[in-house]
């Protein structure tokens, strides 16, 4: 198979992947979560039309010769119903959300108007028919619909979803993900410390990387480079709609894990990008319909998706930003599937090979020109504290041979909860 390009791949894995079905969520638990369902409002708001402010509830006509003096005939305060009509001459005195009488068709700022007597002020400033009233309906009409599905739940929608009265709604379901390493080097992070093993990081980094994305994964722990017990952790991991497996990718002789999945049925998509870090990386698909070979439960109801990306720490975690934390936000929904991108100035010159296209990780300051992106240090594969340290990933074209200090740049913000719909990636 060719080396891919990261957008062909990403293409790959994106028209793979499909929306889950919806589930039920509770109101309190659904922030984060992607609507499956419009939302209608259930009533005019405001339901009448309301004082934007603290003041008097006047008639404009009376206020076309200022300065006049009005009778104040009553005080509403938000909650309470008007109980007379104002008539030429009069006005109410009213409190910022309470409904505005009849015969009243503006509010008048207390600070525009003199007190003469406890029921009798003055007005010195015409107004306008409807100033400072919140007209009925203003916010929503009954019947409205106020969210489509795909929207994203964020705590202004969680807003309107307690306005309309929604404590319970259709969401889509979150993916089951499990999460493998393998390799025999490896230590497992409650194994005494062995001079000689590896520190297997990359079971937690790609939890964390799950979990931000509000997805509690199953850990699977760490499977020998050996064919046998390599199949079995894969079985186990094929009952879930994501697997991530980590190392024994690419072509050494005991990197078991591609014709492994292959031999568990898995349709292998593709195995090689042309990226830096993190070229090693599989994707595959178990088609619902087929059965596991020598399996002996239920076929699948669905497909299951496995991305077997590369041992290095920090190619693993890139990857999983270009393509698993995507294909995830997709099967649940989300429309934005890629990082926010933002514009950088480079604090330093950069040398690149071509050929590959680069994820360099960077911080980011902030100068009057905007950000400013300087590299996190050695960008080695397996330097995993250039990805601890970094705000983002700096994307270097694969034809590039390098940039000069101050040159402008395209960097993923890899904080946050921000994500957009394109990638911004220029290849
Ligand atoms: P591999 O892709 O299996 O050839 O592994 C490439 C490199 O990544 C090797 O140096 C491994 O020791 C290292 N590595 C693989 N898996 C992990 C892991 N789970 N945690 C930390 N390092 C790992
Ligand atoms: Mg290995």
């Amino acid at each position: 198979m060719e080396y891919l390009r990261v957008s062909e791949a990403q293409r790959v894995v994106l028209e793979s992947v499909a929306l889950l079905n919806a589930e039920s969520v509770m109101l309190e638990q659904s922030l984060g979560r992607v609507l499956a369902e419009d939302i209608r409002a259930n009533r005019d708001l405001p339901p009448y039309d309301v004082s934007a402010m603290d003041g008097y509830a006047v008639r404009s006509a009376d206020l076309v010769q200022v300065p006049v003096t009005l009778e104040v005939i009553e005080d509403i305060r938000a909650g309470d119903m008007p109980g007379k009509i104002v008539q030429p001459g009069q006005c109410a005195r009213i409190m910022t959300g309470a409904p505005v009488p009849q015969g009243a068709d503006a509010v008048m700022r207390v600070e525009d108007t003199q007190e003469i007597s406890a029921n009798l002020i003055q007005v010195i400033t015409t107004i306008k028919d409807g100033h400072d009233v919140r007209p009925q309906g203003e916010n929503m009409r009954n019947g409205d619909v106020v969210l489509t599905a795909g929207t994203e739940i964020t705590p202004g929608v969680i807003g309107i979803l307690a306005t309309v009265k929604i404590t319970q709604m259709q969401v889509y379901r979150r993916p089951r993900v499990a999460i493998l390493s393998t390799g025999n080097e490896l230590e497992a992070i409650n194994d005494p410390v062995d001079m000689n093993k590896i520190p297997d990081s990359n079971t937690y980094a790609l939890m964390a990387q799950v979990q931000a994305l509000g997805i509690t994964p199953t850990l699977l722990g760490i499977a020998r480079d050996d064919p046998a017990e390599l199949e079995r952790y894969l079985k186990l991991g094929l009952e879930y709609d994501v697997l991530l497996v980590s190392g024994g990718t690419s072509v050494g002789v005991h990197d078991y894990v591609r014709p492994t999945i292959e031999k568990l049925g898995v349709a292998m998509k593709f195995w090689r990008v042309a990226m830096k870090p993190g070229h090693p990386l599989a994707f595959g698909v178990l088609h619902g319909t087929e059965k596991v070979p020598e399996m002996d439960v239920a076929p699948r109801c669905a497909d299951a998706f496995v991305f077997g990306l590369p041992g290095n720490p920090v190619s693993s975690m890139v990857c999983f930003e270009e393509f698993v934390a995507p294909a995830l936000r997709r099967m649940m929904g989300h429309s934005r599937l890629f990082r926010r991108t933002v514009s950088a100035r480079l604090a330093h010159s950069l040398k690149m090979r071509p050929g590959r296209t680069e994820f360099v990780r960077v911080q980011l300051t902030h100068d009057d020109t905007g950000y400013v992106a300087s590299s996190t240090g050695t960008q080695s594969s397996g330097v995993l504290l250039s990805m601890a340290r970094a705000d983002g990933l700096l994307v270097m074209p694969s034809d590039s041979t390098g940039l000069a200090a101050g040159a402008e740049v395209t960097v993923q913000l890899l904080d946050g909860t921000a994500y957009q719909n394109e990638t911004n990636i220029r290849e």
